[in-house]
């Protein structure tokens, strides 16, 4: 019977990449994952192939929209079959780079689905039906995510999808109504939009991504309203009758009240993720969860059980790939007897559509609701010279500092590539730079990060280019 120093289950950001750690660090390791490929939601049906498709439908609707206006004469044809091998291709190239990583780093994987049989021995039922245990000190629980679904709504991956049956339609619906205005149902509302479908978004709350900051959340509004995306806000879909050529949606206010029907070619119901835990045999082995039904872990990633770990999108937390990868490391390196740790305060969170909106740190909310006395900094993008040039002008760039310190506590971005100007900003966070720290820094113009340096120079009221 094999056996190893830690077996990871699950093969997402954070199984893998807790995996190739706990190996560089020595420890003789094995992950299990019931997909066919490697990867986890993030590889296979999430970040990777969403992100393609927000690529790939940003560069249509820019050749059919602003190439003409820089000299560019171009009538896109959407092949949405070529469109979709595109993105197959990145997600294949991305789960064999996995495949190619846990290889190198001499990790044996085992595919099927894995149960916790006691603390130390992990069943692994493959796909042909065979059993086998393994034998392992630690074990890693890596298993994720699954799409929460609406009651009385169910997701045939057809007409009713959720996020998995979205990224692969097989042709453009003329109406798509997406179930909730979180980052998922904005994103691919976007993707399906630029390739020319009519988009209404039902959202339970009374705004757009709900948790971010308030101006953020306005901002972004009226910037895809401006896109012609429609909102039914405080509203929910209660029904969804299939009977007919096109689907009839029941929407009603999310106080009660009178209902009204809408006519939808494809439901996308986007309504968050819950953690995955079935079937991992975590009640018998005594493994708690906490009151959300999340794998429930100390500082040190420590379930109630010992020998047995959690990370990433199964524990609380911000079910994001790069809190998952890192929780991974932080884990691996907790097994050896270092110091593994993840500054919570410090992770970005990005909303890849257009624009971007970016966040890292505290809103303007958390703030007040923590009594910390703060300045703020704004530079809108219409200001900064590479933005008026490229055509992107939409957005800004807001920084929360101490009033005291003048540490910055939190950055908030709207506005193109704010995706990748956010590293500046977390780094920051990370390091415990000052607003002043941003602005004495030196950026290269022209471009959309010097929007930053402004808005952090705005913080001491000397913006320049405003
Ligand atoms: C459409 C979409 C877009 C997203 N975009 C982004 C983005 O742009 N940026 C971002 O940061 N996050 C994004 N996310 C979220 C991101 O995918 C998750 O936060 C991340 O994948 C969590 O990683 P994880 O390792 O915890 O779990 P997962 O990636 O969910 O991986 C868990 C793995 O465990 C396996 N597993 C489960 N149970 C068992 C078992 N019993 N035995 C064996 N294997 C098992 C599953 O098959 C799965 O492969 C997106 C999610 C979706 C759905």
């Amino acid at each position: 019977m094999p056996s190893y120093d830690l077996i990871v289950i699950g093969t997402g950001p954070g199984g893998y990449v807790c995996a190739i750690r706990a190996a560089q660090l020595g420890l003789k390791t094995a992950v299990v994952e019931r997909r066919a490929t490697f990867g986890g939601t993030c590889l296979n049906i999430g970040c990777i192939p969403s992100k393609a498709l927000l690529h790939a439908s940003e560069l249509f609707e820019e050749a059919g929209h602003t190439f003409s206006k820089m000299g560019i004469g171009v009538a896109p044809k959407l092949d949405l079959k070529a469109m979709m091998a595109f993105k197959d291709q990145g997600v294949d190239g991305n789960v064999k780079g996995v495949d190619f990583l846990l290889k190198k780093n001499k990790i044996d994987g085992f595919h099927g689905a894995a149960r916790i049989a006691a603390p130390g021995k992990v069943e692994v039922k493959g796909n042909d039906g065979k059993t086998q245990t393994l034998d392992t000190k630690s074990i890693v629980i890596a298993t994720g995510s699954d799409v929460a679904r609406l009651k009385g709504i169910e997701i045939d991956e057809n007409r009713i999808v959720s996020s998995t049956g979205a990224l692969s339609l097989p042709e453009v619906p003329k109406h798509l109504l997406v179930v909730g205005a979180g980052v998922i149902g904005l994103e691919l509302g976007s993707v399906w939009r630029r390739l020319g479908s009519q988009v209404t978004v039902v959202e339970f709350l009374d705004g757009v991504l709900p948790g971010m900051d308030n101006e953020v959340r306005r901002q972004a509004q009226r910037l895809f309203e401006k896109q012609s995306m429609t909102f039914k806000l405080s509203s929910k879909v209660t029904t969804v009758d299939t009977s007919g050529k096109r689907l009839k949606a029941t929407v009603e206010p999310a106080k009660g009240g009178a209902a009204e029907t809408i006519e939808a070619d494809v439901v996308l119901v986007a309504i968050g993720r819950v953690p995955h835990t079935e079937g991992l045999g975590l009640k018998e082995a005594g493994v708690k969860l906490d009151e959300r039904g999340r794998v429930a872990v100390d500082h040190y990633y420590a379930t109630s059980v010992p020998g047995i770990w959690a990370i990433g999108d199964v524990i609380a937390g911000p079910m994001l790939a790069h809190k998952a990868e890192d929780e991974g490391v932080a884990v691996a390196e907790i097994l050896v007897g270092q110091a593994g740790h993840v500054n919570y305060d410090a992770i970005p969170n990005v909303v890849y559509t257009y624009p971007e909106i970016a966040t890292v740190g505290k809103s303007e909310e958390e703030l007040k609701a923590a009594g910390v006395a703060y300045n703020v900094g704004k530079f809108p993008m219409t200001a900064n010279g590479r933005a008026k040039v490229n055509l992107t002008t939409e957005g800004f760039v807001k920084i929360l500092a101490d009033a005291k310190t003048d540490r910055v506590l939190g950055v908030q971005l709207v506005c193109a590539d704010a995706g990748n100007m956010i590293a500046e900003a977390a780094l920051a966070l990370e390091f415990g730079a000052s607003a002043e720290d941003i602005a004495r820094t030196c950026h290269a113009h022209p471009t959309l990060p010097e929007a930053v340096k402004e808005a952090a120079m705005a913080v001491a009221k000397r913006a320049i280019h405003m």
